[in-house]
């Protein structure tokens, strides 16, 4: 997640120097790096896990995040069928008392 940030934040700052210096920018680069930052977004983990083991899946096409033992069959707002794991890693547990 924080890689798709820095990489919005720096063609934001790219299109607004592209504009004020009047060199312009390719627009096909710039929609190359728009897809590499959607994909990075559709992947992240953004989700504390729950207790008891369900998971959550974000829909690759809409962004939904739907729980549960595993991903669904298909994608309750848009149909999708491609779901990537949206928990975020557990943090290790110290043990009490240490
Ligand atoms: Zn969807």
């Amino acid at each position: 997640m924080q890689d798709a940030m820095r990489r919005l934040d720096a063609l934001t700052q790219q299109l607004i120097e592209a504009d004020q210096s009047g060199a312009g920018m390719e627009p096909i680069a710039v929609a190359r790096e728009l897809g590499v930052i959607r994909q990075l977004l559709a992947q992240a983990p953004a989700v504390i896990p729950a207790t008891g083991g369900q998971q959550h899946f974000r829909c690759e096409s809409c962004g939904t995040i739907t729980h549960g033992a595993a991903a669904p069959a298909r994608c309750t707002t848009c149909g999708g069928r491609t779901f990537f794991s949206a928990d975020l890693e557990q943090p290790a547990v110290e043990s009490a008392g240490g």
